[in-house]
């Protein structure tokens, strides 16, 4: 049986992953990522209820991202439930997010940045050091961000060459800024935590396949999704989530599922949701030519 970490799994895209692997994936088990045991019970439950036989295969599995202790323990429930297998887990996805509105910066990097490293240096010892797999689920404001730096740092977020401790120090300093100003002057266009976050994630990513050649480990987005994280938007606008031109979590977990599982050219590249090759420092909208540079 291989499994899969899918962390904040209790609702939308993540919850869409997880019903996506026991539906197509008859030999695969779940571990479902919730920093909230009940409402990781309750994603449970409603996966049971559409199939019982999915109970066997869905392990709830206590773990917020931003708190290294919850982590820690994390692995070492993961460890315990597969003992005396030295590499129980075949496919890792990080896809806890917060803050597409949210204009505090440090808290938002501390989920969508320094979450992603915290839980890839965890459980990475626990991967299949062969054919294992990590998906993290970034966005495409992360290369929207980055078409609004300066050329220089344009090639900063797009050096496949950087090493982890030149990028956490640039994190650092960035949420040292006092303003909106020294942002700028750092070639960063405009102070958005959720773009920047995101930029960060989808570099950490080829820092990491880099460092891991042998795994497959890529970034994606899922697409323009109805979640909680996009409802009240559109919400607000009195139009429905598709008049808005928002797919469905399960649309939005199809790209995850093929980086998880599909054939792979390469390694430490971003997908856009069509599943294809896409540019790190501009959108590319999905159904257009795949983006084919390094
Ligand atoms: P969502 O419905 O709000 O789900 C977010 C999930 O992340 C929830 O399970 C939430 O748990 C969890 N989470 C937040 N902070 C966490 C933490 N510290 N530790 C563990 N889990 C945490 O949003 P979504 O749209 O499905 O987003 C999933 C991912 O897709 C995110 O990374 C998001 O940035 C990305 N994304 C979404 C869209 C879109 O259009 N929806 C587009 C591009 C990228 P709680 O229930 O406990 O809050």
């Amino acid at each position: 049986m291989r499994r899969v970490l899918v962390t904040g799994a209790n609702k939308g895209i993540g919850l869409a992953i997880c019903r996506g692997i026991l539906e197509e994936h008859d030999d695969t088990a779940v571990f479902l990522g919730s920093r909230d045991a009940a409402r990781g019970e309750a994603a449970r439950q409603a996966l049971i209820e559409s199939d019982s036989a999915f109970g066997e295969r869905v392990t709830v599995l206590p773990l917020d991202v931003a708190d290294q202790a919850s982590v820690r323990n994390a692995v070492a429930e993961v460890t315990a439930s597969c003992e005396g297998e030295p590499h129980p887990l075949y496919g890792l996805v990080n896809n806890a997010g917060i803050g597409l509105r949210d204009s505090d910066l440090a808290g938002v990097v501390e989920v969508n940045m320094h979450g992603v490293r915290r839980v890839c240096e965890a459980f990475l010892p626990l991967l299949d050091p062969e054919r294992g797999r990590i998906v993290n689920v970034t966005s495409a404001s992360g290369p929207n961000f980055v078409a609004k730096c300066s050329p220089e740092r344009q090639r900063f977020f797009l050096d496949r060459d950087l090493d982890g401790p030149t990028l956490s120090a640039f994190i650092d300093e960035c949420l040292a800024q006092p303003d909106a100003a020294s942002f700028r002057k750092r070639g960063l266009g405009e102070v958005n935590p959720y773009g920047f976050s995101k930029a960060c994630a989808n570099l950490y990513t080829l820092i990491l396949a880099r460092e891991n050649p042998r795994l497959r480990v890529n970034a994606c987005t899922p697409g323009h999704i109805a979640t909680d994280m996009t409802w009240p938007h559109p919400a607000a606008s009195g139009r429905s989530a598709e008049e808005m031109g928002m797919k469905t979590p399960a649309e939005g977990a199809r790209c995850p599922l093929h980086l998880l599982f599909g054939e792979l050219e390469g390694n430490g590249h971003y997908y856009g949701s069509d599943a294809q090759r896409s540019p790190l420092d501009r959108y590319r909208s999905p159904g257009s030519a795949p983006y084919t540079g390094p």
